[in-house]
């Protein structure tokens, strides 16, 4: 995802990407390609980009290791600058400085950081996955199963040293 920014006049220009997702480096869970929108505010000393970021894939439940798919929507703002001065009140993290003689900026890197930036550090199927039991294996979204509900399941388990803890 190129864009070229040689002769670029000032104003706002918008483009348009659509890529696999395996060509900026994402892994294959996503298996659907990537979309981003772009509007590029020229000004004459700084670059101001708005990325919105689409993809989707196919992911595995951390709780009840079943397959699922799973949307991402996201924004990201990036400030491309020729000196670090000219970048005002932006965040570090949201600044890119160039070179005089750079004529073309890749998103690529970016586009990938932030669709990765958004996976959430739990991946769950649905907010209240059932999970698996503990003792019969069972996927408790599709069917309960007979065995004592007490210490198979997994949460109960990380929370009881608390609940101990907090009565002593
Ligand atoms: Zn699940
Ligand atoms: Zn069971």
């Amino acid at each position: 995802m190129k864009i070229n920014i040689s002769n670029l006049s000032e104003g706002i220009h918008d483009y348009q990407f659509d890529e696999p997702s395996s060509e900026i480096g994402l892994d294959e869970r996503f298996s659907n390609a990537v979309s981003v929108q772009v509007k590029l505010e020229k000004r004459r000393r700084q670059l101001f980009l708005t990325g919105h970021i689409e993809t989707s894939g196919k992911f595995v439940c951390d709780r009840c290791l079943d397959n699922f798919d799973r949307r991402f929507s996201l924004d990201y703002r990036m400030a491309y600058v020729y000196d670090e001065s000219d970048a005002g009140e932006v965040d570090r993290d949201e600044i890119t400085v160039l070179k005089m003689s750079t004529n073309v900026i890749n998103i690529d890197e970016d586009v990938k950081e932030y669709v990765l930036l958004a996976i959430p550090l739990k991946l769950l199927c649905k907010e209240d996955c059932a999970g698996l039991c503990g003792k019969c294996g069972e996927n408790l979204n599709h069917a309960s199963c007979n065995c004592p509900k007490e210490e198979t399941d997994s949460e109960i388990i990380e929370i009881k040293p608390k609940r101990i803890l907090s009565k002593n």
